[in-house]
């Protein structure tokens, strides 16, 4: 667990556990890319560039919601690039911890129904808040327990338009110190091309083209992957 507990941390320290061109395959620095609450807009404009460019990501839906079964058969039929995450399975309210279960248990039943190629663990993404004791009242242990109980991980602090990156240029700076730094960075969307938070077609296609023209120093990859690598990578330093 102590990949996945330096991951719920602060980016930085994982930036600091890896020296730059350490990363799988030489690599400089480490790109991701999210997508909360399993919009339209996110099957529509996102799947077909994420194939275009080759990137993937990891879509946090909330399953119980009428919008995301409408577009059941095509998250069912996303190419390798769509990998899928668990953002409860209505996002609502959550009054108690045996609630809490449910969603988390609801939402892994129809990730594994849909994807049944996606094994290991599944990344999570807290639906609304920042913190899961915003949501309601449970200590680090139980919360820890309730994760590995259903297998899975907590993303990094979401990081995004419109809150950071508010513009093209924030963005492509954003994206440049983090090759500079050698770390882990991370872009996070809801709507893409409409839907909500959306920043535009144009500023997304403007963030692939960015990471597109730095390809061979980016290990695109997923949060799971990357707790993965890490894993693997603490216990070689072990032996
Ligand atoms: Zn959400």
């Amino acid at each position: 667990m102590l990949a996945a507990q330096a991951f719920a941390s602060a980016t930085g320290e994982v930036e600091s556990a890896v020296s730059p061109g350490r990363w799988p395959g030489g690599k400089k620095a480490v790109f991701m890319l999210s997508f909360d609450d399993g919009c339209h807009t996110q099957v529509k404009n996102v799947f077909p560039l994420l194939e275009k460019y080759r990137i993937p990501g990891t879509f946090y839906v909330c399953p119980g919601w009428d919008s995301f079964k409408a577009d059941e058969e095509a998250w069912a039929n996303a190419s390798e690039y769509v990998i899928l995450g668990n953002h409860t399975y209505t996002h609502g309210k959550i009054p108690d911890k045996a609630a809490l279960e449910k969603e988390f248990a609801d939402c892994n039943a129809a990730i594994r129904r849909l994807r049944p190629n996606q094994k290991g663990p599944i990344s999570f993404a807290i639906p609304g808040a920042e913190s899961m004791h915003k949501v309601l009242e449970i200590t680090d242990e139980e919360l820890a327990e309730a994760y590995s109980r259903n297998n899975l991980v907590e993303r990094f602090p979401w990081h995004g338009y419109p809150v950071q990156c508010k513009t093209v240029k924030e963005m492509e700076e954003y994206v440049d110190v983090v090759l500079a730094s050698g770390g882990v960075g991370h872009m996070d969307f809801h709507g893409v091309g409409g839907d909500w938070l959306d920043p535009g077609l144009e500023y997304f296609t403007a963030l692939l083209e960015k990471l597109d023209s730095r390809r061979e120093d980016i290990w695109f990859t997923t949060h799971i992957e990357l707790v993965h690598w890490l894993e693997e990578r603490n216990k070689k330093g072990k032996r």
